[in-house]
């Protein structure tokens, strides 16, 4: 299984760079997780949007979802070059109807509802959820595929389930939209200390830290995580591979 960062940044993208945007990739199958601003243009570096097996969605905000419109028109306007491509399957939360049903255009994509409490199939990845803390209803994601393990705690609170949820995972990519000082958790987000505190209850191999802040200095993320956590850590760029 091999993890991609498209966009590290919270929020809103860095200049000529993205918001949260990953993928996932496993036996040739290609998950887009989460579509935030500037990810349908990084994206083209890596991969060509109709290449995509399928998009997931953690929650409705624009850093997580601004760029599903152009990436409905750049399948739709590949299809017109000629391109054939399946229509694209967008799973997201339905509890929000307004934005549940933007997700489904033409026949280019279409949106399709994950029920949090059940496990969902996507392709060769298994995907449980886990409602997480934040201002609007999100859930993180545990994919698992090939006896290996992702969890992607999307935009959270510190929570103790997440622990639980994230139980000895090959990789933890941790949101860490905030400095160890500072506080995180009324705005519905981690900071550095939680995402070290994560990883190390809940074991896991390595953590990436992702959903970064505009300000200070980065590595002191790193430097404080590592406080807690003993394993490897890495801060999301965009381009950067993890295989698991
Ligand atoms: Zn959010």
């Amino acid at each position: 299984m091999d993890l991609t960062i498209i966009g590290p940044w919270g929020g809103y993208p860095k200049v000529n760079e993205a918001s949260s945007g990953y993928l996932l990739d496993h036996d040739g199958y290609t998950v887009l997780l989460d579509c935030g601003s500037g990810v349908l243009s990084k994206l083209q570096s890596l991969v060509q949007p109709e290449s995509l097996d399928a998009v997931m969605i953690s929650h409705y905000h624009p850093d997580h979802i601004a760029d599903i419109g152009v990436l409905q028109h750049a399948r739709l306007i590949k299809g017109y070059l000629g391109v054939k491509m399946e229509c694209l399957p967008i799973y997201a939360h339905p509890f929000n109807q307004h934005e549940f049903t933007n997700l489904t255009y033409k026949q280019i994509t279409k949106g399709m509802a994950y029920q949090p409490e059940d496990i969902l199939q996507v392709g060769p990845f298994s995907v449980r959820f886990l409602r997480t803390n934040h201002p609007v209803e999100c859930y993180a994601m545990r994919f698992e595929a090939a006896g290996k393990s992702i969890v992607y705690t999307a935009d959270t609170a510190f929570k103790e389930e997440l622990i639980e949820f994230s139980n000895e995972a090959d990789l933890l990519l941790c949101e860490c939209n905030f400095y160890g000082q500072q506080e995180a958790s009324k705005a519905g987000h981690m900071t550095s200390t939680f995402a070290g505190k994560l990883a190390h209850e809940a074991k896991v191999k390595q953590l990436v830290l992702t959903h970064l802040p505009h300000y200070g200095r980065l590595e002191q993320l790193k430097e404080e995580a590592a406080s807690i956590y003993q394993g490897p850590i890495q801060l999301a760029c965009f381009g950067l591979k993890c295989q698991i």
